[in-house]
């Protein structure tokens, strides 16, 4: 472990993706690229060296199994378990007996074997075929460096992780923070990632600090160093003095005491003219509705149902997921609960047949793996049928192109409600709706308002396929920009299709739980938000000072703006001006774009 006390404090500049402060010892999720080194074995020393890795392979085993089972699953939920897979890994797999082969038969020591074969094994699933197998790299990256932290002696990843550990990883999946809130980390580190990423949607939800982008995090941090992870200004703070602790926890308990607001349970949202706004919650795990309901939501507005798929491969059941929906409805009653069918790609299915695509934000993913796989889509669609008898259940296609989409998706709904109906199954009566989030959907939605009984905006896949820019890569994450006249002039377009053809709309992107530009959106008209739950308070209490009329004039000034910079400035200094007191605290001191 490092000695943080000797070392310079050094300052890297990241992303605020999750705010909040943070302050830990590094631990390395999927391995710090360690250096490896070659030892020439006597023969006479191979047992001896043999018998060493099989220590570190025990003793990592009884990490494993210990993790797994104080992080035992809820039985309710298919949340995906990446340390009962490395356990196995370590347990079952032919990885362990390799390494012991090359240790034996090259009579090499036994870090330099780990080597070997992970490196052949890394090797063999960047090039495989299958998508799954590629993305187990991470999974044999994080067992090697496991192995090589017992080989050393060091004290377990684990031990860290349930110390308020900052978690560090170039990338983390959805399912890997979902499994790694359990342990309480103080904070997450990652190297990829921008603010729409699911990886930070999911922090934001789980109230962890997150700070992204920054390169060569193996170069630059160390398991064990003491880090502040600042997830409001965006930078992480290495080997921080006394003073700068101080500091931190400081900003940390003021930043808490003033985003403290009183609980509005119970009352409607409403602008200071009075004009109504409903507030929903995106969830993605039941529990979290609770909580956003005594914020003030009104239903759930966004249901990411691929969060019931845990491994690629394990789609959940039809009765698995009426169970998982009408728990939701219940929780949700007369506010309503909208389900996004699977918005997944190839990559979730295992020896699924598909080829591996070079490009799968354009691939063959959302409503058109739905249309084109249409087994689960159907399963999917019944679940949600059947789960609607009697709640409010609504159903919502993501990654609408164009009508076309809907009209087949609809023959696929009508089709299987005639088959409950002949099977004398109840069923309910979900509305149907569209997530508009691709270019194509904006300039056809008039169309698409006509056969639809209402809209969801995601503004977070909008700008990326606007843009032309990966909101998972933080290198452009100059170029994701939520305030380019183009992303104005679509959500305008949109919510007026909707208005003409009087059905509801409602804005589920981040933006809409961003109190940047929440009263962008109010002045454009939008009067229904779902958001993460986190936001929900600011939001209302943001709102609840605000006057529709002054909201539409600043956005007569928005519209006649030429770049996101320009917006972002008249922004700033308007809200400065005039409700600065209604924003979350250093909000207005950091970049919008
Ligand atoms: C969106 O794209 O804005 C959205 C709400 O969906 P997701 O973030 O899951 O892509
Ligand atoms: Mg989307």
């Amino acid at each position: 472990m490092n000695q943080a006390a000797s070392k310079p404090e050094r300052r890297l500049s990241a992303l605020a993706v999750s705010r909040g402060i943070g302050i830990g010892r590094v631990v390395f999720l999927h391995g710090d690229k360690r250096h490896f080194y070659r030892i020439d074995l006597d023969p006479s020393q191979i047992d001896s060296e043999l018998k060493r890795f099989r220590a570190a392979v025990d003793a990592s085993a009884t990490q494993l199994r210990n993790l797994t089972e104080s992080n035992a699953p809820d039985p309710n939920r298919s949340v995906s378990d990446i340390f009962g897979v490395h356990l196995l890994i370590v347990e079952e797999s032919s990885f362990i007996k390799k390494i012991s082969d090359v240790i034996a038969d090259q009579k090499v020591n036994a870090e330099w074997a780990l080597k070997v074969v992970s490196d052949e094994y890394l090797q063999k699933q960047f090039v495989a075929a299958d998508y799954h197998l590629r993305e187990k790299h991470l999974d044999i990256e994080d067992v090697a460096q496991r192995l090589l932290t017992a080989l050393n002696g060091s004290p377990p990843t684990t031990q860290l992780m349930y110390s308020g550990a900052v978690v560090v990883a170039r990338e983390l999946r959805p399912s890997a923070i979902m499994e790694l809130k359990k342990c309480n980390p103080a904070a997450l580190i990652t190297e990829r990632g921008g603010w729409t990423s699911h990886t930070s949607i999911l922090a934001r939800e789980f109230k962890l600090p997150m700070a992204s982008g920054i390169r060569n995090l193996d170069q630059a941090l160390f398991h064990g160093d003491r880090v502040v992870v600042d997830g409001i200004n965006g930078q992480v703070i290495l080997n921080p003095n006394m003073e700068t602790i101080k500091h931190f926890r400081a900003l940390g308990a003021a930043t808490l005491v003033n985003d403290y607001l009183p609980d509005e349970t119970g009352k409607a949202t409403a602008t200071l003219d009075g004009t109504t706004i409903v507030i929903r919650a995106n969830v993605d795990i039941p529990e979290a509705y609770q909580l956003a309901k005594n914020f003030g939501a009104e239903g759930i507005g966004l249901f990411r149902s691929e969060s019931l798929v845990s491994r690629p491969g394990s789609m959940p059941s039809e009765d698995e997921q009426i169970s998982a929906y009408r728990q939701l409805a219940e929780l949700t009653c007369d506010g309503g609960l909208k389900i996004r069918t699977f918005d997944i790609g190839i990559d979730h299915f295992r020896d699924s047949g598909f080829s591996p695509e070079r490009n799968p934000s354009l691939g063959l993913r959302s409503i058109r793996l739905s249309l084109s796989d249409s087994g689960h889509f159907r399963t999917q669609i019944r679940s949600i049928l059947r789960a609607a008898a009697g709640k409010k259940i609504d159903i919502v296609l993501p990654m609408i192109s164009g009508v076309s989409e809907i009209l087949r998706s609809k023959a696929i709904i009508n089709e299987e409600r005639a088959k409950l109906s002949d099977d004398g199954i109840v069923f309910g009566s979900p509305k149907l709706g569209a997530m508009i989030e691709v270019p194509s959907a904006i300039l056809t939605a008039n169309e698409i308002a006509q056969k639809v009984d209402f809209i969801c905006l995601g503004t977070n896949d909008l700008v990326q396929y606007l843009l032309a820019v990966d909101r998972d890569n933080d290198s452009v994450a100059d170029w994701y920009q939520t305030l380019h006249p183009a992303v104005i002039r679509a959500i305008n377009e949109v919510l007026e299709a909707a208005k003409l053809a009087g059905i509801p709309v409602t804005v589920c992107g981040e933006m809409a739980g961003s109190a940047f530009y929440a009263p962008l959106l109010i002045g454009l008209g939008a009067r229904d938000l779902s958001m993460n739950v986190n936001s929900i308070r600011h939001i209302r209490h943001l709102l609840s000072g605000i006057d529709v009329s002054e909201a539409t004039s600043l956005v007569d000034r928005v519209k006649a703006c030429e770049t996101a910079e320009e917006t972002e400035s008249l922004l700033h200094d308007y809200y400065l001006k005039n409700w600065s007191g209604l924003f979350p605290s250093g909000l207005l001191n950091s970049k919008h774009r």
